[in-house]
Formats: C-alpha cells, sequence, structure tokens
C-alpha cells in the first residue's frame, strides 16, 4: 500500500469515526432506517450501563438523528421546544411542524457540507495524484478554511436562535465544526438533534415518516406504565400525588396514537402462549413467563403474576 494510500484510509476510518453517536440511557436515539426512521434504544456496538454507542448512516442528510429525553412530567406537548404548538393543536402535526422548521433553518449547511464533501473525497485525492503533497495542500486548504469558516458561523447563529438555551452543546458543535473539516461534514445533521425533544417519544415516533416497529415500542411502553401504576400505586401516589394521573394521561394519549395507526391496544395486553409446558404464569409488565412456584418477576421485579390460561 502506498503512502497516499495508507493516508486515504486513515482519513476514511477517521471519517467514519463522526458517524458513530454516544446515547445515555435515558434518552431515545431516532436514527434513518432506510427509506424511513428507527428508535434504538438498546443494543448497539457497545453498551454500559451509562449508555451505549450507535452508528448513523455516514452521509450528509442520512445522519441526521434525534434525541429525544424521556419525559418526566409532561406527555405530549413540549417543554423546551423552541417553538410552542399550543395545547389544542395536533401534537403529530406540531412535531413534524418543528422538524420541518429546523431542517429549513439548517438548509444553508447542507451545501457547505457537500462542498467538504467534494473537497475532501474528490477534490483532494486528484490533486494530490497530479500535484503531490505540498501543491495540493496550497490549493485545497484555503478552501476548508473558508467552508469550515462558514460551516461554524451558520451553525452558531442558527443554533443561538433555534435552541437559545442550549449553550454547551453550542459551543461544543462550533468547537468540533471549527477543529476538524471531518466533524464540519457532520454538522449539519447533528445541529439538529435536539429539534423534537420536548415531545413525547411514543409520539415523535409516530409523526416520522415510515417509522419501523411503533407498535413494538408504543406495547412495551404502556404495559410499562399500566403495571408500574397499579403495583406502585399505593407507594408512589401517596407519596407523588400527581405521578398517578400524569401516567394515566400518558397511557390515553398512546392508545390514542395506537388508534390513530389504526391498532387495536387490547390484544397488547392478551396473556401469551406458553413458552413451556411448567410455564404456568406471566409478567403483564415484560411478558417474561414464569413456573407455579414463582412469587415475583425476576426481570422487572413486578410482584404480581398473573396466570395463563390453558
Ligand atoms: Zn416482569
Amino acid at each position: 500500500m502506498s503512502s497516499v494510500q495508507m493516508l486515504l484510509v486513515v482519513l476514511l476510518l477517521l471519517y467514519l469515526s463522526e458517524f458513530v453517536v454516544w446515547v445515555r440511557p435515558d434518552v431515545w436515539f431516532f436514527r434513518r432506517r432506510g427509506q424511513g426512521w428507527e428508535a434504538v434504544a438498546r443494543g448497539g456496538l457497545f453498551t454500559t450501563p451509562r449508555g451505549s454507542l450507535h452508528w448513523v448512516y455516514p452521509i450528509p442528510g442520512l445522519s441526521r438523528a434525534y434525541c429525544v429525553p424521556v419525559p418526566i412530567r409532561n406527555s405530549g406537548s413540549p417543554s423546551s421546544a423552541p417553538e410552542e404548538p399550543g395545547a389544542a393543536g395536533d401534537p403529530l402535526e406540531a412535531i413534524e411542524r418543528q422538524r420541518q422548521r429546523v431542517e429549513q433553518a439548517f438548509r444553508p449547511l447542507r451545501w457547505v457540507s457537500w462542498g467538504l464533501m467534494s473537497l475532501i473525497w474528490a477534490g483532494a485525492p486528484v490533486l494530490l495524484q497530479f500535484l503531490g503533497i505540498g501543491p495540493m495542500l496550497y490549493v485545497v486548504a484555503p478552501g476548508l478554511v473558508i467552508l469550515m469558516v462558514s460551516n461554524a458561523w451558520i451553525v452558531y447563529r442558527v443554533h443561538r436562535r433555534l435552541f437559545p438555551a442550549s449553550d454547551d452543546e453550542r459551543l461544543r458543535l462550533v468547537l468540533s465544526a471549527c477543529l476538524s473539516p471531518l466533524a464540519a461534514i457532520r454538522s449539519a445533521d447533528l445541529a439538529q438533534k435536539e429539534a423534537v425533544a420536548g415531545f413525547h417519544p411514543l409520539a415523535v415516533a409516530a409523526a416520522l415518516p415510515r417509522f419501523h416497529g411503533w407498535e413494538a415500542l408504543a406495547s412495551e411502553e404502556w404495559r410499562r406504565l399500566k403495571y408500574s401504576e397499579s403495583t406502585e400505586r399505593s407507594v408512589e401516589s401517596t407519596r407523588h400525588p400527581k405521578t398517578s394521573l400524569e401516567a394515566s394521561g400518558i397511557l390515553g394519549e398512546i392508545e390514542s396514537l395506537a388508534h390513530r395507526r389504526g391498532i387495536s391496544t387490547a390484544n397488547w395486553d392478551k396473556p401469551p402462549a406458553r413458552d413451556d409446558p411448567a410455564n404456568s404464569q406471566y409478567c403483564p409488565r415484560c411478558r417474561s413467563q414464569f413456573t407455579r412456584q414463582a412469587v415475583t418477576c425476576h426481570d422487572c421485579r413486578l410482584s404480581k403474576l398473573l396466570p395463563i390460561p390453558n
């Protein structure tokens, strides 16, 4: 392998490393998949209790991803999103409107991203082949500097207007875009990651076009809320009187989202078929199955197991 080829391989690895994302466990991560979208909560390239590492498509535009924190207090309407859609508005329309608004505001960055892409992956290798490394740098470096400065300036201005409270995130974005042209290619998409933060993640999933696996995520969340509610009510509701009301509000909203997608929530609560003839009970929250002797669920610690009918 020649030194030029080595250089390109190292550059390619550095470029690809820009397209892995660290996701905290209290955040839902939405990324592009095929023509649509998916949410990844666990798994990934590497997982620890403090978070997991996930990849996105290494192409500007397709590498867009959204981080949506798990809501604690509110349900369908945003708490900190830049646009206030109003309580009476349709949450799905509000999410799509918000997404489009942010995308539109960062649109000028796409040209900068593609300019950097063509300069690094087409211009530089061709010039290197014909002129050698010194003259190539003379031609490419000023172009890179102009594009990186414009990129950082646009990121700073647009981000400050859309997300005035996210100072730390803005500083991080601008610094990384100034330090590396490879990071600058990514900043058009990275700057949009908070676009739909503040909405309920399941509403975001329902609003994203061609979302994969909505029902599986929704049913899991619905059971988690429904059964944590019934068992912990006595303790939780005396300590936090609002908690049970909020959970039942979110349950109702998940049900109405399911109804809009033509899904019946009655199926989410049906007893499962036995995995093993010895199993006679199941956990209504996580669907794990147990033998007659079990009293609590080993997986989620729910103490109320239900019988599996014959
Ligand atoms: Zn369980």
